[in-house]
C-alpha cells in the first residue's frame, strides 16, 4: 500500500476509545485511508511517532481570534497551530464579524480591539464568509453569529430592549447567517449592548438555535456573586426552547464566591438529568482576561462608553462606584494591564503601581485607567481558585476552549500582552493530566476532540478513524506543556511533535520553517 503520508509506530488516542492502542495511520489527499497495522507500506512522507501520542487535531469550541481581529490579521494563528489546534469556533461572546447591517455593528467588538485598521468590506454573514475563504487560514475556521453585533446594527447605540418589529429583524438576520453557514448563535449578556434584552427577545433567538439544531453559546451575566441566578437564567432559556446550549469560559470569579461551585454545578447537573443539553468549556488558567469596564456596577455601564465615562466623572456617580469596588473587589490592586490600545505605556502596569504613583486608592486608579483608555482596557486578574478550575475540567460536561486569539510569536503594543492560554491552552491541559492525575488520557483526548467535533457538528473531524478527514496531532505525554506566561505569552509550546491540518503537515518541532498554511473554512 503508498500512502501520502504515513504516520507509524505511535500510541493511538482515537478520540473515540477508552483504551490507547498501537497502530500506524495512513493518509491520502486529505483523508484517512487506514488505522491499523502498516508495516511494509510506503509513503510520500513518514512521521516516525516511536514513543509518542497521535490524536486527533484539538479544536476549540470557544475561540476569539475574529473580535481580537487576528483572524483577519494573523490568519496563519501560528500560537494556535503549535499547541496542536486544527479547528476552531469563533463569534462567541454576542460579537462576530458578520452580519453587519450597518457600519455601527462591528463596534460590539470595539471593547476588545480599536476599529483603526479593520479590513471589513462585507454586510453578510454570506459575504463574509466568502472573503475569508480566501484567507490563507492557519487552522480550519467556523464560526456563530454574535447576538449584540445583530442588534448593535439594528439598534445602534441605544441601550434598551428590542421592540417586537425588531425582534423579527434580528431573527431574520440570524436566519439567513444560518442559511450561510453559522452553527449557532452567542450572547455576551454582561456587555453593555446586551444586558438589556428582554427575556422575549433572548427566547426567541433560543427558539431559532433549537429549530434549526444549532448551538447556543452564552457569556453568563455574572460569574461572581450571581453566577448561580445567571445559570438558571439561561438554563431557562434552553429548557423553554430545547436548544444545545454552551456556557463560555466557565468560572467563578472572586475568593468570596468560591463556594457557589457546588450549587453552580448541581444546578448544570439537574438541567442536564431533566433533559436539558447543557455543556461548558472552560481553559486550564486561574487568572481571568477581562475587559476593565465590566468591574463597575451595572447601571454605570450598561449605557455603554458615554455614560460609562459620565459616571466616572460626576461625584455621587463616582462615589457610588468606589463603594461599589470596595465591596465587590478584595485584591483590586493586583489587577495588571494587559492592553490599553488607545494608551500603550499602561500596559504591564497593576492598578496598586498606578495607584502609588497617582497617591490614590486602587479604586480611584481603575476609574482614572478607564478615563485615560476611553474605557478599552483589558486586564489580568489572579481572581479564580485552582480548585474550582481542577473541578471544571474534570467534570463530565466541560470540554477545553482556549477563550484565545490566534497569535504569531511577535510582541506588538497593539496587541499588547496577550493572556497565555493563546499560546499554551492545549498543551498546559494535557501537562496537568500527567502531573495532577485528572483523568486518563482517552478521556482528556475526547475534551478536546470528539466531543467538542460532535457539539460542533462536525460530522468528519474529531476523530481518527478511515474515512475521516486527516487532522492528527503527534506528541509526547512526557513533555507537553506550556511555556507562555503572563509577562512573555509570545512562547512555543512544549511536546507537540507535528500537527496535521486536512492532511497536510502544518507544523513540525524540527522543521518549523517547513509550515504551511492548510485550513479551512469549514461551512457544514
Ligand atoms: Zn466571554
Amino acid at each position: 500500500m503508498t500512502f501520502d503520508l504515513l504516520i507509524k509506530n505511535g500510541t493511538v488516542l482515537d478520540g473515540a476509545s477508552n483504551q490507547a492502542y498501537k497502530a500506524d495511520i495512513g493518509i491520502n489527499g486529505n483523508l484517512i485511508r487506514v488505522v491499523g497495522n502498516l508495516r511494509g507500506a510506503s509513503a510520500g512522507q513518514i512521521i516516525d511517532a516511536s514513543g509518542l501520542f497521535v490524536a486527533p487535531g484539538f479544536i476549540d469550541i470557544q475561540n476569539h481570534s475574529d473580535s481580537y481581529l487576528t483572524l483577519l490579521e494573523i490568519p496563519s494563528m501560528e500560537s494556535l497551530v503549535t499547541q496542536g489546534i486544527t479547528t476552531i469556533l469563533v463569534g462567541h461572546c454576542g460579537t462576530s464579524l458578520a452580519p453587519l447591517s450597518t457600519p455601527e455593528a462591528l463596534k460590539s467588538i470595539q471593547k476588545w480591539r480599536s476599529l483603526a485598521g479593520a479590513n471589513v468590506n462585507w454586510q453578510t454573514f454570506e459575504e463574509y464568509l466568502g472573503t475569508l475563504k480566501n484567507y490563507p487560514l492557519g487552522v480550519n475556521v467556523t464560526s456563530l453569529v454574535g447576538h449584540a453585533t445583530v442588534r448593535r446594527g439594528l439598534l445602534s447605540d441605544q441601550i434598551r430592549a428590542a421592540t417586537p418589529e425588531e425582534i423579527l429583524i434580528i431573527e431574520k438576520q440570524i436566519a439567513d447567517s444560518f442559511e450561510a453557514g453559522a452553527k449557532g448563535v452567542s450572547l455576551g449578556l454582561v456587555y453593555a449592548h446586551e444586558a438589556n434584552s428582554s427575556e422575549e427577545e433572548l427566547l426567541s433567538v433560543a427558539k431559532m438555535v433549537a429549530s434549526n439544531e444549532k448551538m447556543l453559546s452564552v457569556h453568563l451575566r455574572s460569574e461572581g456573586g450571581h453566577v448561580v441566578e445567571a445559570l438558571e437564567e439561561v438554563i431557562g432559556l434552553a429548557e423553554k426552547s430545547g436548544c444545545d446550549l454552551k456556557i463560555s469560559h466557565f468560572k467563578i470569579r472572586g475568593s468570596q464566591n468560591y463556594g457557589y461551585l457546588d450549587e453552580a454545578l448541581s444546578v448544570i447537573d439537574r438541567a442536564y438529568q431533566r433533559g436539558v443539553s447543557v455543556f461548558f468549556d472552560v481553559y486550564p488558567y486561574t487568572t481571568s482576561w477581562t475587559v476593565l469596564y465590566t468591574y463597575l456596577p451595572k447601571w454605570a455601564y450598561e449605557g455603554g462608553k458615554k455614560s460609562i465615562l459620565q459616571n466616572i466623572k460626576e461625584p455621587s456617580s463616582r462615589k457610588k462606584i468606589i463603594d461599589h469596588l470596595s465591596r465587590q473587589e478584595t485584591n483590586l490592586g493586583s489587577v495588571f494591564i494587559a492592553t490599553s490600545e488607545t494608551n500603550p505605556g499602561l500596559t504591564g502596569r497593576t492598578l496598586s503601581q498606578i495607584a502609588a504613583n497617582q497617591e490614590v486608592t486602587a479604586q480611584e486608579a481603575l476609574l482614572n485607567v478607564l478615563e485615560a483608555t476611553a474605557t478599552h482596557a483589558i486586564v489580568f486578574d489572579r481572581n479564580l481558585s485552582e480548585s474550582v478550575m481542577l473541578a471544571l475540567l474534570k467534570h463530565p460536561l466541560g470540554v477545553i476552549g482556549t477563550d484565545g486569539a490566534g497569535y504569531d510569536f511577535s510582541f506588538s503594543p497593539t496587541h499588547g500582552l496577550v493572556h497565555p492560554r493563546c499560546f499554551g491552552t492545549m498543551p498546559r491541559f494535557l501537562s496537568l493530566i500527567r502531573e495532577k492525575n485528572l483523568m486518563s488520557w482517552p478521556e482528556a483526548i475526547k475534551k478536546i476532540t470528539s466531543r467538542p467535533a460532535e457539539k460542533m457538528k462536525l460530522k468528519n473531524r474529531g476523530r481518527l478513524a478511515a474515512g475521516l478527514v486527516a487532522d492528527v496531532v503527534v506528541f509526547d505525554p512526557h513533555t507537553v506543556g506550556s511555556r507562555a506566561t503572563y509577562e512573555n505569552p509570545y512562547q512555543q509550546a512544549d511536546g507537540i511533535s507535528y500537527v496535521v491540518i486536512n492532511g497536510k503537515i502544518s507544523f513540525a518541532v524540527r522543521e518549523p520553517a517547513q509550515r504551511v498554511t492548510a485550513g479551512q473554512l469549514l461551512l457544514n
